[in-house]
């Protein structure tokens, strides 16, 4: 998506650790009509699914899954990262190691949430070593729903996550995909 990589050299900073910070847009503060474009963009791309839910992880997968899911009119489930007290007991479970944080969580969803009836579209941020989604399916397989891929707005494609996923016969759609970031020399995008 050519406005997307625009915007990425235009408003991203790459951080030591192979760490790209796009704040302005996605992160933090959030672009709502170019986050529209991007749900536009999943639905063009999955549109022969037929998907019942989509599912992203929390935080900043929420906006883009909304955008998404309201293309498909469907609802949008997402997983927490935190056991909370209004979080019930009976949930699906899974451990994933994060790469922005270097620790492991456990991530969770209600099993009243997803069931072996759902179809499933995974949507999230960034795609680095793919712990994110391997995670988000392992919790769609305890659920006997079916996933019918993955949808990226940012593939570090010089990390091996997506190339993973694509060897276990995962569909994984990305918007970008960057092949090289540095600080000083910019980024560099590959389709
Ligand atoms: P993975 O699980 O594929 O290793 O990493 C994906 C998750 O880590 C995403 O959900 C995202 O939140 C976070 N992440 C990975 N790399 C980056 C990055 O370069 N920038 C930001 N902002 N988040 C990242």
């Amino acid at each position: 998506m050519k406005a997307l990589e625009e915007k990425i050299c235009r408003e991203g900073k790459v951080y030591p650790g192979n760490v790209l910070k796009v704040g302005s847009f996605l992160n933090h503060q959030i672009d709502v009509p170019f986050m529209q474009q991007i749900g536009e963009e999943f639905h063009r791309l999955f549109q022969d699914e037929k998907i019942t839910k989509v599912l992203t992880i929390e935080t900043s997968g929420i906006p883009i899954a909304c955008m998404t899911a309201v293309c498909f009119n469907v609802p949008v489930l997402f997983a927490k990262k935190h056991q909370t007290k209004n979080l019930s007991d009976d949930c699906y479970c899974t451990e994933i190691m994060s790469y922005t944080h270097g620790n492991s969580y456990q991530a969770r969803i209600e099993k009243q949430y997803l069931s072996k009836d759902d179809t499933v579209l995974i949507i999230d941020d960034f795609l680095a070593n793919g712990c994110a989604l391997v995670g988000l399916m392992d919790l769609i397989e305890q659920a006997g729903a079916k996933c019918v891929g993955c949808g990226i707005v940012i593939e570090k494609a010089f990390q091996d996550g997506g190339q993973k996923l694509r060897e276990m016969g995962v569909r994984v759609e990305s918007l970008a995909r960057i092949i090289r970031m540095d600080p000083e020399t910019g980024i560099e995008f590959i389709d």
